[in-house]
């Protein structure tokens, strides 16, 4: 019998020892889904107060390369200036932060990227992209996007001049709770609801 999708899914269900030993799961995670669900776990080592994301990097389905947005090394979390609203442009965050993409890039435990997929959680920015291209990754799935965004205008212009794809996730899964007091993961089905928070 499937399982039910709507049912909460442990990792150490004791229900399992009633199933056929033939029988795998059912509702186990997609590979983008997967690879995406990672990106976004990444994402929340961010100490940015308002923008959270991450990117992994993905060649031959193996993850070759993790990053989250964050101060360079060596700046303290501190004492950098998360804010972007002051008058001052050395007093806000962007002329120093990290994004995720280029700290996947940089941050490779493979000898090149090559070919490569990378998933990020919010499409890349203009300077990202030019990170993509020059690491010679041939495809981008992202899970939301600002279309009206300049940077991420450019961004695209230049994809669609250099060949690298890019197209939307699309879960078939709405949730995927991590809890570690059950050790269990709850997934819940249906379509994702657009218009959560803006990240910027
Ligand atoms: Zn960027």
């Amino acid at each position: 019998m499937a399982p039910d999708p709507t049912s909460p899914q442990s990792l150490a269900d004791p229900a399992d020892s009633d199933k056929p030993s033939s029988s795998k799961r059912g509702d186990y995670l997609s590979w983008d889904e997967y690879f995406m669900s990672v990106a976004l776990l990444a994402s929340q080592r961010s100490k940015d107060p308002v923008t959270q994301v991450g990117a992994v990097i993905v060649s031959d389905k193996v993850i070759v390369g993790v990053g989250y947005n964050g101060m360079p090394r060596g700046c303290d979390d501190d004492e950098m200036p998360w804010g972007k609203t002051s008058e001052d442009p050395l007093e806000n965050k962007y002329l120093y932060v990290c994004h995720a993409e280029m700290n996947a890039i940089l941050n490779k435990n493979s000898e090149s990227v090559r070919g490569s997929t990378i998933y990020c959680t919010l499409f890349p920015c203009c300077s990202c992209a030019k990170y993509i291209i020059q690491a010679g990754i041939t495809r981008v799935v992202y899970l939301k996007d600002k279309p009206s965004n300049k940077e991420m205008i450019a961004a695209k212009i230049m994809f669609e001049r250099t060949g690298v794809e890019f197209s939307q996730f699309a879960p078939t899964k709405r949730r995927l709770v991590l809890d570690f007091e059950s050790m269990s993961i709850d997934i819940s089905s249906g379509s994702r609801s657009p218009g959560d928070a803006d990240q910027c």
